[in-house]
């Protein structure tokens, strides 16, 4: 964290975000207030390693407590970098935090959940149409949808996945299964 390049989208996430440490440390715990109720249950992680990378892949990726977010993303990217910024961090922390004994969709869709969550998405961002498995924000505002209806629902499903969860979970969440509840949720989407 004391290695940022002076140049390009380094420099840029250097001039964006003041103060890396506090940064990190404060997307980390709203990451874990979103998905856990109690701090005893929550993931434990020994270190978190935040890198600004060139080439990176894509826009981040995280694996073993640490995330690598592309410098070429960063320098391109052309709307407000400090809500995106701290966006992408919600998601890619919520790697690090959430219990992943779940599909790809759930897990992705998690993280996008949890973003949006954190005031990084809004709802103007969501779109009609998909399936529930449709992964990242598809799956994500549905999350969010279901924990307004089905209050701990996001928390829920997080748990769930700590020892297994599919797409069935749904129904033991709620009663009602996921085909119904999709339809439902697109029927409420104005
Ligand atoms: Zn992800």
């Amino acid at each position: 964290m004391n290695q940022i390049p002076a140049a390009g989208g380094g420099k840029r996430f250097a001039d964006t975000i003041a103060d890396p440490q506090a940064f990190i440390k404060a997307r980390a715990k709203q990451d874990c207030l979103i998905l856990y109720d109690d701090p005893a249950n929550v993931r434990r992680t020994s270190q978190i390693t935040l890198v600004i990378e060139s080439p990176g892949n894509g826009v981040a990726a995280t694996g073993g407590g640490r995330t690598g977010f592309s410098a070429a993303y960063i320098a391109g990217f052309g709307g407000n970098l400090e809500t995106e910024i701290n966006g992408v961090i919600a998601h890619e922390f919520t790697h690090i935090y959430q219990y992943n004994r779940g599909p790809g969709w759930m897990i992705e869709g998690m993280a996008d959940y949890v973003r949006f969550k954190a005031g990084f998405f809004t709802l103007a961002q969501r779109r009609k149409g998909g399936n529930f498995d449709g992964s990242y924000r598809t799956t994500g505002f549905f999350i969010a949808w279901l924990d307004d209806q089905y209050p701990g629902f996001g928390r829920k499903l997080n748990q769930a996945m700590k020892t297994a969860a599919d797409q069935t979970t749904f129904q033991t969440l709620t009663g009602k299964p996921v085909e119904t509840l999709w339809s439902e949720y697109q029927a409420a989407i104005p």
